[in-house]
């Protein structure tokens, strides 16, 4: 980096601006993924929603599945889950500009995903999927964040409805989209386990609904099978 780009850097890292949109890219279960301002810095957390999801295809005997990843962002779970998996997968997401980030990331690193450029609230397939995972947007509007989140799109963040809208949007379209033997696969904020659970089974009653912790002992994921 040229000296003038340096103290540039400094600078904006000064300011709290995240240090992996100067970089230009982060490793995600092993890929390295392109980030800018269009996107959503992948989590180190999400990493374990791809390992727990592909732990369920293994155990619940899933072969060739057909993934569908509602707000794929920068495709890092798509291309994480299409390397470890045979699998077909399609990604939505509702910006053009993320969804050009996540075909170069899926370019880069050799894998073949169908993205989408389409809010779920409008998503409508003919195929119908084995599997769904998302990391949506969760938070609530007036939740307290780190300061570095500002500079990421506030719509890959925030969600009314106390972060619970996505939730329940994407469980509403699950009948019409899913196949009747299903795994919804979902990172969760803290606090919305109860909820969210509460939800998919007014939908799937027979629903096993598993939640999982992360590493600071939050509940962070929620799988619904559906068998
Ligand atoms: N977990 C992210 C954060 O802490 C939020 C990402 C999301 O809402 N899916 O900022």
């Amino acid at each position: 980096m040229p000296l003038e780009k340096q103290e540039e850097a400094l600078k904006k890292l000064a300011t709290g601006y995240p240090v992996q949109y100067i970089i230009g890219d982060v490793d995600f279960c092993g890929n390295i993924i392109k980030v800018n301002e269009s996107v959503l810095i992948p989590r180190f957390e999400t990493e374990y929603l791809v390992e727990n999801l592909l732990f369920y295809l293994r155990r619940y005997e899933y072969e060739n599945p057909k993934i569908l990843e509602v707000g794929t962002g920068s495709g890092c779970i798509s291309i994480a889950l299409k390397k470890s998996t045979e699998c077909s997968i399609d990604a939505i997401d509702i910006s053009k500009r993320a969804i050009e980030v996540a075909k170069d990331n899926a370019q880069k690193n050799n894998t073949e995903i169908n993205f989408i450029c389409e809010d779920i609230a409008s998503f409508t397939s003919k195929n119908k999927y084995n599997v769904l995972v998302s990391n949506p947007p969760y938070v609530s509007p007036n939740e307290e964040v780190d300061e570095k989140t500002k500079y990421e799109p506030q719509n890959a963040i925030f969600a009314k409805d106390n972060g619970l809208y996505f939730y329940n949007l994407i469980l509403e379209k699950c009948p019409s989209l899913m196949a009747s033997k299903n795994i919804i696969a979902f990172e969760i904020g803290k606090d919305q386990a109860e909820s969210i659970k509460a939800k998919a089974l007014s939908i799937y009653p027979k629903a096993n609904i598993i939640v999982r912790k992360d590493i600071n002992n939050f509940d962070r994921y929620l799988f619904i099978i559906n068998e």
